[in-house]
């Protein structure tokens, strides 16, 4: 990897340009960062971790007929991913009320939602990715109304896969965030990552809310024993994957 192939530097990600136009290889970092980065740290062991998880996940998705831009893991850390443009909306699936759903409706925490909600919200680090409505996304031309109503059906596709996948590893998926972009054919592919930095996963042996906290939110509300979560939710998706493969 040479730095002047170096194409973007997220918060979580490196992505470098490869010999091929079309792949990209993504490096997934140990910083953390949280509150719009407002909030900044490590996590130690988190790339390697993150991109097992997610390259697992990419996995059994593309198995059973959702398109990613998953291409192989060619190092603990490292991703090739088919290039996209990325649509620049956060879609996210809740299936438990958390979070910033909490603060701006008053549900209580753990409230098992009727059916799953999905949000999009705008990626823009520097707007601080507000909450859109369907009519703001017309506005902005982010997403047509047949592509918001694609989006919205492959994630809540998604979400049925990854809740029951998350099932078997005794992990609760309470809600997550997916990122979507155009490949050269344009097609819709799910790209970026899901890991624990992207989802909230619960420890089903643990009624504590704090104690049964496996994701990013160990890190955000200073819990301790972050490590400690990302390591459990990658030794149960990884036996989960070894004995469904
Ligand atoms: P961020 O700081 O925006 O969270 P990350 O570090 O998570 O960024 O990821 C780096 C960037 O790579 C993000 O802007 C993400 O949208 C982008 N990205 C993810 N997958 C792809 C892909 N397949 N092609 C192009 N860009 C991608
Ligand atoms: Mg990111």
């Amino acid at each position: 990897m040479l730095a002047a192939d170096l194409l973007y530097e997220g918060k979580a990600k490196k992505i470098y340009r490869t010999d091929v136009p079309s792949v990209l290889l993504a490096v997934y970092k140990d910083d953390a960062t949280a509150f719009n980065a407002q909030k900044r740290g490590e996590i130690v062991g988190k790339g390697k971790m993150n991109c097992a998880i997610a390259a697992h996940l990419f996995r059994q998705l593309g198995a059973v007929g959702i398109p990613t831009h998953f291409i192989d893991q060619p190092a603990p850390d490292q991703m090739r991913v088919k290039a996209v443009t990325i649509i620049p909306l956060e879609v996210v699936v809740r299936n438990i009320a958390a979070g910033s759903l909490c603060q701006q409706t008053g549900l209580k925490l753990g409230t098992v939602l009727k059916q799953p909600l999905v949000d999009f919200y705008y990626k823009d680090d520097a707007l601080g990715d507000p909450l859109l409505t369907r009519d703001r996304i017309a506005l902005l031309e982010l997403a047509t109304e047949a592509e918001v109503a694609q989006l919205q059906h492959m994630a809540l596709k998604i979400n049925t896969i990854l809740s029951d996948f998350f099932q078997q590893c005794e992990i609760t998926l309470v809600d997550f965030k997916l990122e979507f972009g155009w490949d050269t054919h344009h097609q819709l592919l799910l790209a970026d990552e899901i890991s624990p930095d992207t989802c909230r996963l619960w420890n089903q042996a643990e009624a504590d809310p704090d104690r049964r906290i496996l994701d990013k939110d160990r890190f955000r509300h200073d819990l301790g024993d972050v490590e400690a979560g990302y390591a459990q939710v990658m030794a149960r998706v990884l036996a989960q994957a070894r004995s469904h493969p």
